[in-house]
């Protein structure tokens, strides 16, 4: 505990500086193409709970005694989150054994046709905003909600390999919603060690980069603030070293870290999470980048690592 509150000492001071930068990172993009129709037929789609790992038969065990994550779980009690963590402690020493991670592909595809859906202010702790939003897209018309489905789905199947429960917000990327509330609340009640929203941002065609948000405190967050930054910043370092994708030149003043209190999955979390926006669609070279299903592998990998090396650190 000691080495982390150091690691976020040193970084705590940057992170408030930033904190407000006016980036454009959101839920909701500059380049989004607004709702045009009045449809009513879409529901919301449910999360999709994962199955415990079936493997067994592995017999070295975790040294993971974490403390905060009990804490976690017990606010929010889950019979499968308790069994699925004793089952793995006692078949694999990976840090994300037995894991309860949630993750939040950013948008949906069916946002764009369900205004009534999407366009319903809901309160996020300090205001209100929209329940959902379209998300960017490539200049090509690559939608940011099919690469942050794909992302999440490839990043699932690293997780579970390294034997992760994983829960995800949305089931497809054919319906519309569900609201940032309730992406929030599915983490929540999963009793979640982490959680991370995949997004892909829509800033200026000279703009390059990617770049984590963390939760500043909004009151009833505050207990996540802490860990979420330090989770940010493993994310960021793995991020940086396995995909080639360059940190921001637009916002997080190099460091590739915001903190806001803006982002209502951030405000309404109970468990440690952060954004993740991938790189810049409206730029070719990270729209290449952000294409590529090789890179789109690669960027799985690296999100697992920095989870793994921030749940061996917290742990
Ligand atoms: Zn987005």
């Amino acid at each position: 505990m000691a080495a982390l509150a150091v690691l976020l000492a040193g970084t705590a001071v940057v992170a408030q500086a930033l904190t407000g930068s006016g980036d454009n990172a959101t839920e909701q993009h500059p380049g989004a193409a607004a709702p045009t129709s009045g449809q009513t037929s879409a529901q919301a789609t449910s999360p999709v709970g994962e199955p415990e790992d079936a493997r067994t038969g592995v017999s070295a065990v975790s040294p993971l005694t974490d403390t905060s994550r009990t804490a976690s779980a017990s606010a929010s009690p889950s019979p499968s989150v308790s069994r699925s963590r004793s089952a793995s402690q006692a078949r694999t020493a990976s840090p994300l054994a037995g894991a309860v991670i949630v993750l939040d592909p950013g948008h949906n595809g069916g946002n764009s046709r369900h205004p009534e859906i999407i366009n319903r202010q809901v309160r996020v702790v300090n205001g209100s905003k929209a329940c959902d939003t379209t998300g960017t897209e490539t200049d090509d018309g690559d939608p940011e909600h099919e690469f942050t489905w794909d992302l999440a789905v490839r990043l699932r199947t690293v997780l579970r390999e390294r034997g992760a429960t994983v829960v995800l917000t949305r089931g497809s990327n054919t319906g519309a919603g569900p609201c940032i509330t309730e992406r929030a609340a599915i983490g929540n009640r999963a009793g979640a060690d982490l959680a991370i929203s995949l997004h892909a941002d829509g800033a200026g065609s000279s703009d390059r980069g990617f770049h984590l948000i963390a939760p500043g405190s909004v009151g009833s967050n505050s207990s996540i603030v802490t860990p979420s930054k330090h989770l940010a910043i493993a994310v960021r370092n793995a991020f940086e070293k396995g995909t080639g994708m360059p940190r921001s030149t637009y916002t997080g003043s190099g460091k590739a870290l915001t903190v806001r209190t803006d982002l209502g999955g951030l405000n309404l979390s109970t468990v440690p999470k952060v954004f993740l926006e991938c790189g810049n669609m409206r730029n070719a070279t990270d729209a290449g980048l952000l294409g590529s299903p090789s890179w789109r592998d690669r960027a799985a990998r690296a999100i697992a690592d920095g989870m793994a090396t921030h749940l061996a650190a917290t742990g």
